[in-house]
Order: C-alpha cells, then structure tokens, then sequence
C-alpha cells in the first residue's frame, strides 16, 4: 500500500487509515485471498474473500437459527442428591433479577444475545440487495456501520467461555449435562468467529457505496 503525497477529492476518497497507528494510505484493489497491510505495524487493513457476501449472509442466518434454538432449548441440566435441576439460557442471562442486580442481568442479556442478534441482523439488512445486484436497501450504510460498531461487545464467545469455566469448577459436585441450547450456542460462537474472518470492512464499504 502506498502513502498519499497529495490530497484532491478523488485521493480523499481512496484513503484508508490503520486503525493501530492512524497511518493514511492510499488504497488499492488487493485479489481475493491476499492482505493489504499497513506500512508502518502492518496491521491488516484489506482483506478481501472469494464469495465474502454470500457467505457472511449464510453464516449469519444460521447464526440466527441457532440463536433462537438456544433460547428455546434447555442449556444446562444439573443433577445432585437426587434432585435435579435446568436452565434455560435467558435464565442464566436473568438469574440476577432483583434489587440492585438488574442492571447486570440486562447486560449479560444483551452482550450474550441480543447483541450478536442485532449485529448479524444488520449484516443481513445491508448485503442481502448486494447479493441480488440491487441497489443498497435504506439505511442500508447504517446497518452496516452498527455491524462493525457492536463487533468489540457482542461477547457470546467470552460468556461461553465462562460457561466452561463454571462447569469445570462443579463437575466434581453434580452431575452435569449440556442440553441442546449449549451446542447450539457453542457452535454459534464458532460460526460468529468464521463470519468474522470474511469481514472485509474496506471490501464491504466499497461493495455498498458502488451499487449506490
Ligand atoms: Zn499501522
């Protein structure tokens, strides 16, 4: 990538800024598959992917099934001293619902579920007409900005995480059986993970703003 000597309206409009060191540079088309780093950190700036819109549209509609299949299903089931015991995943999100815990029983909510769900959902909202070779649907730009916007706090994976955390600590005082909402919930956060890897926000951007 190269840095910009001069700047006119067209080379304003080319310019991508690192998002670690602020550099500017002038972008350029890079061939799917390869990576345009910066400069400077050579922190990956353009990275585009064969096929990236069909397949972030597909990852993301599947992340959606599988979303509500965890919030349907049981999540966890504990059996200790004859008693036994499930749990939904919006009873884990609201088991802290009283008094001065609310506030933290919305929050996980909203990092563990609705966060991702709204994200994904606006990937869908933007690129779907791309896909169709029509032109961005409205507000279509802003979708796409809260998308990118809610990538540092959708925390499904860090809840997930936690989840195998506490299962490790209490395995040896009940018995403990992941229902069908845990794998599901499991593999969403994997396929949250994959989409990711095809979020070209530069290739995405350019993609929108040229069928405008
Ligand atoms: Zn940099």
């Amino acid at each position: 990538m190269s840095t910009p000597t001069q700047f006119d309206d067209a080379a304003l409009r080319d310019l991508i800024a690192c998002p670690r060191c602020d550099l500017l540079h002038r972008s350029h088309r890079v061939a799917d598959g390869c990576v345009g780093r910066c400069k400077r950190c050579h922190t990956p700036l353009i990275m585009p992917r064969a096929q990236a819109i069909p397949r972030i549209i597909a990852l993301s509609l599947t992340v959606l099934i599988l979303l509500v299949g965890a919030l349907y299903f049981p999540f966890l089931e504990l059996n200790a001293g004859g008693f036994s015991n499930s749990a939904s995943l919006l009873d884990a999100a609201t088991a802290f619902n009283h008094g001065l815990l609310i506030p933290l029983s919305g929050a996980v909510a909203a990092f563990m579920v609705l966060l991702p769900a709204v994200r994904v959902a606006s990937l869908v909202y933007a690129l779907v007409p791309l896909l169709f070779h029509q032109p961005p649907a409205r507000y279509s730009a802003y979708a796409l900005r809260l998308a990118n916007r809610l990538r540092p706090w959708a925390m499904a994976e860090i809840f997930i995480i936690g989840v195998v955390v506490a299962l490790v600590k209490i395995v040896d005082l009940a018995d403990v059986t992941p229902g069908p909402a845990f794998w599901a919930f499991s593999v969403m956060v994997i396929i949250l993970v994959l989409n990711d890897t095809y979020m070209c926000r530069w290739t995405l951007w350019n993609a929108l703003t040229a069928r405008r």
